[in-house]
């Protein structure tokens, strides 16, 4: 049965091979065995149900807890040509009801229910008229009162499925789950331990980084820019952060959403739609935003702000790079966080709570001060594994130089005992390094300061750098009163004494997380007119992994489009032509670039290109007065591949004839259409015309008349 497994996956999905775990968690399943799945985000556990719901007779049954995520999944599913539905609260009674009737006529291979269903009688009894041969939980993790998510409804699958009258097979998959509440969920489900498919938790497309002791907002913007096209989530801690760095990167030019509990459901929805559907590629929110986002597409990860504990870093963190291309998890650390995240706490644990969540937070601060491999140290926390170093994140490849900054430390420790401990901010203790001539500086006479001054070849932007810079080295603390002031902590004693000396590292430079390519870029703009008009987001057309492919293979047949990974039949029936036009477009205006991409990947199998003379071929056929479909068809070529060839024919100048091309009705109409568009593009002309006249007709005419295409 596995091989048929494998048969699915490359039809269906258009993938070439099982990742880790997979084959086994399925292998599992087919055998009839209840399991326990347990992998990262983005792990593909997805696969580990649908494929064997494919192969079974009858209806599989998720559990999923979220009703985004189920609408995701089905969209997905009937993308792939696999039958699926969902039922929740969502739908109106007549939609429920309407889909009952068709799962009961055994329409869906999938069928995806909230938890809560479990709840209404009627429902029950609807189960137990289908057949179904396995029930997959996912988020499983949320059946233990010691996961992060409980949900109490989670509680009574075991009974739902106690009462079926044939005891389907189980699976129940998760991302995080410790040890406890892996028990938890194999004794509620009736799953026996041993029976697990564990992955680890390293996430190997993912570079983490903490980022102390630098200009967050400027840090930020200058990622944003340098990333423009790339979609990032941004985590804040307080809606109010979130409302006021939306407004600066608004401000900024940033094509930015916000998500937070404070504003209501509709808004929210809103929001998230503009970012799930690449119209905003920036989503600024607090944890709120997330839980059941599928977005593939996802670059990067920034928590401008400490989170309160790993499990909820590592999970929003981890909702980069699903589709498995690299990318990075920023967190910017400023221990004035920890303050915010101990009120946060303060305010909303419960006594008994409250210890366990402060040391969870202490565990988080530990790992922003950790100097060894941060990839390391969260798969420690989570599993007490080790692991080597990854080499990837922001410790195992920080090159940067240290400097000794002990004498600046001096100064402005010393500037800080002489205006009085905790008794001013960090922008008027600069001032007075700086020799600012402020009017407040000078009420308050510290320009009689012997620390006046002594930094005055600074810039007070510069010298508050610095003074962030020893808050994060915590030589220097904050008090939190109606406004923050500074005091000095034991450390920063010391090294006021000459007992210890203070070393700085250079500036964390931005990276660029995904090289600009054009040609990805227009097929990112194809894929995003398609999912706009199917109503549903880019990432359920194709990932970034399947357009990445194309630019790398540049398919011009069906045949080659095929060999793309998640290319599945059906996908090449309904995309395949679009997606080879477009790349065949391409190669026409930039010929330079064929062949080109290939070079650069010697990790992917070289398809079967056309040869290089293929227009040729194509020119010969044309010649003996076949029409461009029939020579597609001959060829088994896509028609957009055979009009290209025609097109390189004629600018190689061979005797290619509009007439042959164009229907002698349409050519005075063509003419006028391009007086009257009156510019180089090509949309706006075929705009004016009848359907009838392709793209390719525009062009040819336009090259017979030797006027510029683009
Ligand atoms: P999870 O639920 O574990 O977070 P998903 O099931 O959503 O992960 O899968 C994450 C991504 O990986 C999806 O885009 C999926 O299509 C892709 N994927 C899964 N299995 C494979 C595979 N065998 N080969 C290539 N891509 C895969
Ligand atoms: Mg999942």
């Amino acid at each position: 049965m596995i091989q048929r497994a494998k048969e699915m996956l490359e039809q269906y999905y258009g993938y070439s091979s099982f990742r880790l775990g997979q084959e086994r968690a399925i292998q599992s399943v087919l055998n009839g065995e209840d399991t326990l799945c347990v992998m990262p985000t983005g792990g593909g556990k997805s696969i580990c149900y649908q494929i064997p719901a494919v192969v079974f007779e009858g209806t599989t049954i998720v559990i999923s807890p979220l009703i985004s995520l189920m609408k995701d999944q089905v969209d997905s599913l009937l993308q792939l040509g696999i039958p699926a539905a969902f039922i929740n609260s969502s739908l109106t009674g007549s939609e429920t009801r309407e889909r009952i009737e068709k799962a009961k006529s055994g329409e869906y291979k999938l069928l995806y229910i909230a938890p809560e269903r479990l709840e209404s009688y009627d429902f029950m009894t609807l189960l137990k008229e289908l057949d179904i041969p396995l029930i997959a939980v996912d988020e499983a993790h949320c059946i233990s009162q010691w996961g992060h998510d409980f949900r109490p409804s989670y509680q009574r699958i075991q009974r739902m499925i106690g009462s079926l009258p044939k005891r389907p097979t189980v699976l129940a998959l998760t991302a995080t789950a410790t040890p406890k509440v892996r028990q938890d969920i194999c004794r509620s489900l009736d799953i026996d331990e041993n029976n697990s498919v564990l992955t680890g938790f390293e996430r190997e497309n993912l570079s983490f980084s903490v980022i102390k002791g630098q200009d967050r907002v400027k840090f930020l913007k200058d990622f944003i820019k340098k990333n423009g096209n790339e979609a990032g989530i941004i985590y804040a801690a307080t809606r109010k952060t979130v409302d006021k760095l939306y407004e600066q990167l608004k401000k900024s030019g940033v094509n930015v959403s916000r998500y937070h509990a404070g504003y209501d459901e509709a808004e929210r929805m809103e929001q998230q739609e503009q970012f799930l559907q690449d119209q905003s590629t920036v989503m600024v929110a607090t944890n709120a935003f997330g839980m059941g986002i599928d977005k593939s597409n996802i670059r990067y990860v920034i928590h401008f702000q400490l989170p309160k504990n790993m499990e909820s870093y590592y999970q929003e963190a981890g909702r980069a790079g699903r589709d498995g291309l690299p990318s990075e998890c920023i967190l910017l650390y400023s221990p004035q966080d920890v303050q915010v995240q101990r009120f946060l706490i303060d305010q909303s644990s419960e006594a008994d709570r409250m210890s366990q969540e402060l040391q969870k937070l202490q565990l988080m601060v530990d790992y922003c001060h950790t100097e060894s491999c941060l990839q390391r140290s969260i798969v420690r926390y989570f599993s007490n594994e080790d692991t080597p170093p990854c080499g990837r994140c922001g410790n195992c490849t920080d090159s940067r130089e240290s400097i000794d900054v002990t004498r600046e430390a001096q100064i402005v420790l010393s500037c800080i005992v002489r205006m009085g401990q905790k008794r001013f901010g960090k922008t008027i203790i600069a001032q007075v390094l700086t020799g600012s001539k402020s009017k407040k500086v000078l009420e308050l006479r510290l320009n009689k300061l012997p620390t006046y001054g002594l930094m005055k070849e600074k810039s007070t932007k510069e010298v508050t750098d610095f003074i962030e810079f020893f808050i994060s080295q915590e030589l220097i603390a904050v008090e939190h009163g109606t406004f923050p002031t500074l005091y000095i902590n034991e450390k920063g004693k010391d090294v006021l004494l000459g007992k210890e000396t203070v070393k700085r590292k250079e500036a964390v430079q931005t990276k660029q997380v995904a090289v600009n390519d054009p040609l990805f870029e227009e097929l990112r703009m194809v894929r995003k007119e398609i999912a706009e008009r199917e109503n549903v987001p880019p990432f359920v057309i194709f990932a970034d992994t399947a357009l990445k492919d194309m630019c790398v293979k540049q398919p011009q047949s069906r045949e080659e489009f095929l060999t793309i990974t998640g290319v599945g039949q059906n996908k090449l029936e309904k995309y395949g032509e679009r997606f080879i036009e477009a790349i065949t477009d391409y190669l026409v205006q930039n010929p330079e670039q064929k062949d080109e991409a290939i070079k650069g990947s010697d990790s992917i199998e070289k398809p079967k290109k056309a040869t290089p003379n293929s227009h040729l071929e194509t020119y010969t056929f044309f010649k003996e007065e076949m029409s461009v479909e029939e020579i597609a068809e001959h060829r088994d070529l896509a028609v957009s591949t055979v009009e290209s060839h025609l097109i390189q024919c004629m600018q190689e100048g061979m005797d290619v004839q509009m007439e042959d091309i164009i229907p002698d009705e349409y050519v005075s109409e063509i003419e006028h259409a391009i007086q009257q568009a009156n510019g180089e593009k090509l949309k706006p002309i075929k705009e004016l015309l009848p359907d009838e006249v392709s793209y390719f007709m525009i062009k040819v005419y336009l090259l017979q008349n030797e006027r510029q295409v683009t």
